[in-house]
């Protein structure tokens, strides 16, 4: 079998199949002999991890205010994180380009309103090489462990380069980089070529190949029209059907482009429009989901006018509140559906055969490929039970209730750890780069504090985490979220810990500035931390 997935030992009794950045982690932690283990100890005061948008944007702002001694910990030999893994045809962004942008590097040359992967790639490395941030990243080099040194106060971190400590260790490493492959049965005796969406297989052409797509989410519709004119036969197996919206993706004129270059201030203006535009839906999502309605109805206009056959418009038919799970957009998908080499099969799948797909009525599909686009492990991922905290206990032990952190950015038991795009700064409606910029502005906020007290490390107050988590959840309560569907946004106990649950300008708000009251401050000559009052009104 030509695969990418994990050995067939470990499939079995596993509920999902693993990929091998999370295998390498796991193999790692019991290798005594792991490479780098006699290594010399590097010290930095920052390590970063990853060089997406979360962890190059705080590289980039450390920069900017002067600090220099930070290292990036990058497993890839290239700038990028999700916008370099995923290079599926047709991968884009669903966000409009002027605002899936750092705001202090906006890009007046996007060649589209939503920017496809390799711009938005090209754009990263741009930045990263105009920022001087290239000669601070370790490539190839992949974090195997990072466990927190109450003796010295440092983190000592086991990467697969050698070993090294730093005093703030920062996991910028994102939410959707471990690919979740189906656990079905006998999918590991399929003899052609299966891989997922995130990790496409460009040395296979899938001209006049038989091809079954598992999944109908946002990779999954992005690619489906770019590979059905390719294939003999396009079988997709659709467990839930998504809420699908019109695009209306156009390219941006050289006019507007020269304008956004000589007056930076119009693009600003564009960005901020979009923005407010976005913002908006934050009513619908978060504060009153009857307001759905009316989008559902766009939602349904859509599918009427692209999807003449009732039948198939039956099957496309979502019978979920909309924004339960990610709203989707896309003018090709319903149109390559109702193309003759297309099949949607609803029936469940009941097992993998070497040359086929059977589903629960016994039909057999044959099939040369499966392309598994059926999402990411978001709260259930490796890497936390790698890290370990003050206590020794490892982040995922902490986690087992469900991810949860202060501002999505701190946890308690864990000194000096922040977390870009942490539990419950995920968004449905808006642009993360904006709640990433907010958490750089809060990290920032606690170096200062660090610096100018002489601190050695903060750490927030188990308190401070539990009532503001007790907020979230509460304002997470009739969400349309809540309203009942089966995402990715919840966890094993059926909490939502991946979204925000109101208006990003709420995050900005609640972390423009680091509210060292809620933290125990650990100063550089003793272990022990001053006592200091936690008001017990924690608000967002
Ligand atoms: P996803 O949204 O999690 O979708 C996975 C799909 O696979 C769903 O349709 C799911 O069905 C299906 N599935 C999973 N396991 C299955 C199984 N065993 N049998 C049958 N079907 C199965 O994953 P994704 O499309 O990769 O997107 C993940 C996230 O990445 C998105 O929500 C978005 O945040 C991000 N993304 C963003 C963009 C962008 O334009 N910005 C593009 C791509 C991805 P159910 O719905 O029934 O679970």
């Amino acid at each position: 079998m030509e695969r990418i997935l994990a050995s067939d030992e470990e499939q079995q009794g596993d509920s999902d199949a693993r990929t091998d950045v999370a295998d390498r982690l796991t193999q790692a932690a019991g290798d005594d002999t792991r490479p780098g283990e006699d290594a010399p100890m590097q010290q930095v005061r920052i390590a970063i991890l990853g060089t997406g948008f979360s962890g190059l944007g705080m590289a980039i702002r450390l920069k900017q205010r002067g600090y220099d001694d930070f290292v990036v910990i990058e497993r890839a030999t290239d700038i990028g994180g999700t916008w370099r893994d995923n290079t599926y045809p047709g991968c884009a962004c669903d966000i409009p380009s002027h605002l899936y942008s750092f705001s202090f590097a906006l890009n007046p040359n996007w060649s589209r309103a939503y920017s496809p992967q390799s711009e938005i790639q090209a754009y990263l490395r741009e930045c990263a090489e105009r920022y001087g941030i290239l000669p601070h990243i370790r490539w190839n080099c992949e974090l195997l462990n990072a466990t927190w040194n109450d003796s010295n106060q440092r983190w000592q971190l086991t990467t697969s380069q050698g070993r090294m400590t730093a005093t703030l260790l920062i996991l910028g490493n994102g939410p959707l980089n471990e690919a979740s492959l189906p656990a079905i049965p006998g999918i590991e005796s399929f003899v052609g070529t299966i891989f997922h969406s995130s990790q496409w297989r460009h040395d296979y052409d899938l001209t006049g190949k038989r091809v079954a797509v598992i999944g109908t989410g946002a990779s999954s519709i992005q690619l489906i029209p770019h590979i059905q004119p390719r294939v003999s036969q396009l079988t997709l197996f659709q467990r839930t059907p998504p809420w699908v919206v019109p695009r209306r993706d156009h390219p941006i004129p050289g006019w507007q482009r020269a304008l956004f270059r000589r007056l930076p201030i119009t693009q600003h203006i564009a960005r901020a429009i979009i923005y407010f535009q976005r913002e908006f839906m934050a009513l619908a999502f978060v504060y009153r989901p009857q307001m759905m309605r009316a989008a559902e109805r766009l939602a349904r206009r859509h599918l009427e006018a692209q999807v003449a056959d009732p039948a198939l418009r039956e099957k496309l038919t979502p019978r979920y509140v909309m924004g339960c799970k990610r709203v989707l957009l896309s003018d090709d998908f319903y149109p390559a559906l109702t193309q003759p080499n297309v099949e949607v099969i609803t029936e469940r799948i009941r097992e993998v055969r070497p040359h086929s797909i059977v589903t629960t009525d016994g039909n057999e599909h044959e099939v040369d490929a499966i392309i598994c686009a059926t999402g990411f492990h978001v709260t259930d991922t490796k890497l936390p039970e790698f890290i370990c905290g003050r206590d020794g206990r490892s982040l995922g032990e902490v986690w087992q209730a469900g991810p949860s952190a202060y501002k999505g950015t701190a946890v308690a038991g864990f000194p000096n750890l922040f977390l870009l795009i942490g539990p419950n700064t995920g968004l449905g409606h808006n642009s993360m780069v904006y709640m990433i910029e907010s958490q750089i502005t809060y990290i920032l906020g606690c170096l200062r504090l660090l610096d100018r007290r002489g601190l050695q490390a903060v750490e927030i107050r188990p308190e401070a985490q539990e009532t503001f988590n007790a907020q979230v959840q509460q304002r997470m309560q009739g969400t349309v979220w809540t309203s009942g569907c089966a995402s990715w946004y919840l966890d094993a106990h059926g909490r939502n810990s991946t979204l925000w649950p109101g208006f990003t300008w709420l995050f900005r708000r609640a972390t423009r500035r680091f509210d060292a009251a809620r933290y125990q401050l650990i100063s550089r000559q003793s272990n022990e931390a001053p006592a200091m009052a936690v008001p017990a009104n924690t608000s967002l």
